[in-house]
């Protein structure tokens, strides 16, 4: 392959995973200057919700009113831009094939924290209702890349306990509202102490904040969440 690969380069140009634009000698082979320049860093983020910040902060201004449920999130790229599209992507018209790129990237990211020992990766999940509508839980696909690049195994020890509405018309509060309690925690003799959640987007936090009080409900004494992207306002 390597005697053929100029001549693959050639046919097929290498283009960036997120953007789809063609790369010209970047470094990384599958992310272009552009893309790679948006992704956050995380001492310019809220430490426990992953919300960018002006530099001198280390909190933003809704954690120190908000108790959320889990210790901390990172995320690789704000919810906008090429990082917006190529998610769309991957949730709606099924390029699941971006699973692997974001599943590295998030794992760059979970690298960079000081975070104690995650015993297992536990994805989000979808409602089977929506499941069956989409044919596959992105979450679950990230989880599994994560967890190759981790060498941390995945477990699903989340369930839906009901059908919720879709979130994205909703207000903040009404967020709160649709997701609190809809989730229970499998029954499991011996739950693990850390465990990492994995989902594409976070928001206002709901989701994760109800998917961490089930697992610690259930025994895990610290939760923390690793998104794709971090919708700011
Ligand atoms: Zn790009
Ligand atoms: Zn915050």
């Amino acid at each position: 392959m390597d005697l053929l690969q100029p001549l693959f380069d050639l046919l097929f140009p290498p283009r960036c995973r997120i953007c789809r634009s063609f790369l010209r000698g970047e470094k990384e082979k599958f992310l272009c200057t552009r893309c790679a320049e948006l992704i956050l860093n995380p001492a310019d983020c809220c430490r426990y919700c992953g919300y960018p910040l002006d530099k001198e902060k280390k909190f933003c201004d809704f954690c120190v009113r908000q108790n959320f449920a889990f210790a901390g999130v990172c995320a690789v790229s704000r919810y906008h831009g090429p990082f917006k599209k190529a998610i769309q992507r991957f949730k709606y018209t099924g390029h699941l094939e971006l699973a692997s790129v974001f599943g590295k990237l998030l794992a760059q990211q979970v690298r960079q924290r000081n975070w104690p020992q995650v015993e297992v990766l536990v994805p989000i999940p979808l409602h089977p209702k929506k499941l069956w509508q989409r044919g596959y839980d992105q979450s679950q696909l990230l989880a599994e890349a994560m967890a190759q690049e981790l060498k941390i195994p995945g477990q699903n020890l989340l369930e839906r306990k009901r059908y919720t509405v879709s979130q994205t018309e909703l207000s903040a509060g009404e967020r709160w509202q649709n997701m609190n309690n809809a989730f229970t925690a499998v029954e499991k003799q011996a739950m693990p102490s850390c465990v990492l959640l994995v989902d594409d987007l976070l928001t206002t936090g709901a989701t994760a904040h109800f998917a961490a009080l089930a697992l610690r409900r259930a025994g895990v004494k610290e939760v923390y969440l690793a998104v794709i992207a971090r919708a700011v306002k």
